[in-house]
């Protein structure tokens, strides 16, 4: 099954790409998780997204389009994907129908009072190949600062923090809340109610997929 999680900054798209991924055993394709490890690799793609990503700001549509491009042509990927943080854009939506078909836009519903909320409480396991999830109030670490699942460090991210969350809302609305309408009219998009708990969502996401 070919799949996109759709939704803001903070609405849940990491955390329940990772329940859907032990679910469907398909891979969850992050592009701000292949970004953060080109920066963290000082790559020359990471060279060049840095300063966006820093800022809260999308990178250009040509080095995302490429990077997932390639990643799909992996065998991985054969079976299906959940694609989480792609496309953002008009723009990558049009170049990814030009080489693969998604079944489903399942697009996480969450007020944007709630979004902040949850982003600047935000902790994520410095452990790439665990990348565990937190929040400091709704769902903290047993011990603080270590994660729970496999006892690496926890740290918030840089663009984590108040000036970096409005940006990236701003270039929510602007850049990425028109896909709505746009795979509306393709008509496979999926409305989920993005409140409550992690179970809760994912609970709504079963039922949309199965
Ligand atoms: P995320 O982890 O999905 O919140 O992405 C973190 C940051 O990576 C974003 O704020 C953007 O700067 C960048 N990014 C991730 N995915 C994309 C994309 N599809 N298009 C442009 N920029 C992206």
């Amino acid at each position: 099954m070919k799949l996109m999680l759709l939704g803001g900054p903070g609405a849940g798209k990491g955390t329940q790409a990772k329940r859907m991924v032990s679910r469907l055993g398909i891979p969850q394709i992050s592009t701000g998780d292949m970004l953060r490890a080109a920066v963290a690799n000082k790559t020359e793609l990471g060279l060049k997204a840095k300063a966006a990503m820093d800022s809260g700001q999308l990178v250009t549509d040509d080095l995302v389009i490429g990077i997932v491009r390639e990643r799909l042509a992996e065998p991985d990927c054969t079976e299906g994907y959940i694609l989480d943080g792609f496309p953002r854009t008009v723009a990558q939506a049009e170049a990814l129908a030009e080489f693969q078909s998604l079944d489903k836009v399942l697009s996480i519903e969450v007020a944007e009072d709630e979004l902040v909320a949850r982003l600047s409480g935000r902790w994520t396991c410095t452990n790439k190949a665990c990348g565990a999830i937190y929040h400091i109030v709704h769902n903290p670490p047993s011990t603080e600062g270590k994660c729970d699942a496999c006892e690496a460090d926890l740290y918030q991210r840089s663009d984590d923090q108040e000036v970096s969350i409005r940006e990236r809302l701003v270039a929510y609305g602007e850049s990425t809340a028109p896909l709505t309408s746009w795979y509306q009219d393709k008509g496979i998009l999926v409305a989920i109610d993005g409140s409550g708990t992690p179970d809760d969502v994912q609970a709504r996401i079963t039922a949309a997929t199965s």
